[in-house]
């Protein structure tokens, strides 16, 4: 869980890193929220924050869906399933209404969320549309085999 929070007298944002108590701090905005995000996800998990900087790397189109996934991954919205079935995942969704499945369809990985439905979503090098829960699917994959 990362908490970052907004201190409206001194109109900055702030991250306190866990283990040192040390605050982090950062100017209005959402650009900075975001970098301050980035920056406590490089602290606290560097194996994501680098799966994230490679696939950016490798696909920069999908930057907001790989950061929003990561963001998911940290707030333990994903829960994972057997990689044998059809349901691959369960994904918190963003505005709270509850949790969309990421399914394999004949190899295909499609995701119940309106911006996949409607084909809002960034489409990969491999022709795989990827919502914000797909990436958040695959990030979490990487996280598991650490184990
Ligand atoms: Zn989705």
């Amino acid at each position: 869980m990362i908490d970052i929070a907004y201190d409206r007298k001194e109109r900055i944002y702030k991250w306190t890193e866990p283990e040192s108590g040390e605050v982090l701090t950062a100017p209005s905005g959402a650009p900075s929220k975001a970098a301050l995000f980035q920056t406590a996800v490089a602290m606290t998990n560097p194996e994501l924050w680098e799966a994230a900087a490679r696939w950016i790397g490798e696909e920069p189109y999908l930057e907001r869906a790989i950061w929003k996934g990561v963001e998911l991954v940290v707030n333990d919205g994903v829960e994972l399933f057997d990689l044998n079935g059809r349901l691959l995942a369960l994904v918190q969704s963003s505005d709270e209404y509850g949790r969309y499945g990421v399914s394999n369809i004949d190899g295909y990985v499609v995701c119940e969320c309106p911006h996949y439905q409607d084909g809002g979503a960034a489409i990969d090098r491999l022709g795989q549309k990827t919502c914000k829960h797909i990436a958040a699917y695959r990030l979490a994959q990487t996280q598991e085999s650490r184990f």
